[in-house]
């Protein structure tokens, strides 16, 4: 065989692996396709069945995943850093799909908006105008919930797992979430006692409960201060600028931010059927509620000040 047709035979092979490569594309979304899966495969998320790649049109989504049949329709409005990210966004949709079907919609978006930060490594700047624009956190499946571009969505999942992958023990964390058989706060939470018990996170099992680290991610969305408190859970991410910062600088009062410190919290079931967390520090305050509706892991989260 001469190394023309070993390489004929090695492309050939490989079209075949990357075969979801579809129907239609183009080399270059062929790359997009194979560097999405690869940058998956290198963190341990490997793809075991194909999955269909088509470019399509559609008045509903720039990119879906489509569960039942296994596929991913792209627009064709996309450029290829946007492809490329939708990519890996929705390729962690079918990596979750391989080993739970009913993953709710919250942490389901925040797993795949997380993957995209890693690959792409920018700090998502929009997600925090937006939010000390409207300090509002969403965490439900029901229909209060916009996962629409540009809706609250999206960047209410990824607070809350880029709060979650900090402190729950990063990469391990990410990877039991992804990999479990349960779905919302259930997923969450045994994932965090499977990962205290094996000591690779420290903090004690009284915090790993779903109203401790609601609470607790509350009071991080608002101060981001890691000396707040033992185990620093009240901070989001070295990146991230806390509401009260925002506060602060709105009034032009930075003696504030000496004097913060959270004095009044108070958790309450209000008239809507919303849990209400409220916490409140010198020159702002903030409010979290979270439903409590029917199934599990359904909460509603709202955070103003
Ligand atoms: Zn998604």
């Amino acid at each position: 065989m001469t190394l023309k047709r070993i390489l004929f035979f090695i492309t050939t092979f490989l079209l075949a692996v990357s075969s979801e490569a579809a129907h239609g594309t183009s080399s270059d979304l062929n790359s997009l396709i194979q560097d999405a899966r690869s940058f998956l495969c290198a963190k341990s998320f490997c793809l075991t069945k194909p999955v269909t790649v088509v470019v399509e049109n559609s008045d509903d989504y720039f990119a879906f995943y489509h569960a039942q049949q296994n596929k991913i329709s792209l627009s064709p409005t996309l450029d290829a850093a946007e492809t490329q990210l939708d990519l890996v966004h929705e390729f962690t949709h079918a990596y979750r799909h391989q080993f739970n079907t009913n993953e709710v919609a919250w942490l389901d978006e925040g797993l795949a908006k997380l993957m995209e930060y890693q690959y792409g490594g920018v700090w998502p700047v929009s997600y925090q105008e937006r939010l000390r624009h409207n300090p509002r956190i969403v965490l439900s499946n029901d229909r209060r919930v916009d996962f629409s571009r540009g809706g609250d969505g999206y960047p209410s999942s990824f607070w809350l797992m880029i709060y979650l992958y900090n402190h729950l023990g990063g990469e391990k964390f990410l990877k039991k979430v992804l990999e479990s058989p349960f779905s919302g706060w259930d997923n969450i939470e045994r994932a965090a006692r499977e990962l205290q018990a094996s000591g690779d996170i420290s903090e004690p099992v009284a915090f790993l409960k779903r109203d401790q680290i609601l609470f607790a991610f509350s009071v991080a969305l608002f101060l981001n201060d890691e000396f707040a408190m033992k185990y620093g859970l009240f901070s989001i991410d070295t990146h991230y600028e806390p509401l009260a910062q925002a506060a602060w600088n709105d009034s032009n009062n930075l003696a504030e931010k000496e004097k913060t410190t959270i004095n009044y919290f108070k958790n309450f079931i209000s008239t809507d059927g919303c849990e209400t967390y409220s916490v409140r520090g010198h020159g702002a305050s903030a409010v979290v509620s979270v439903a409590r509706s029917g199934s599990a892991g359904d909460a509603f989260i709202q955070l103003c000040f």
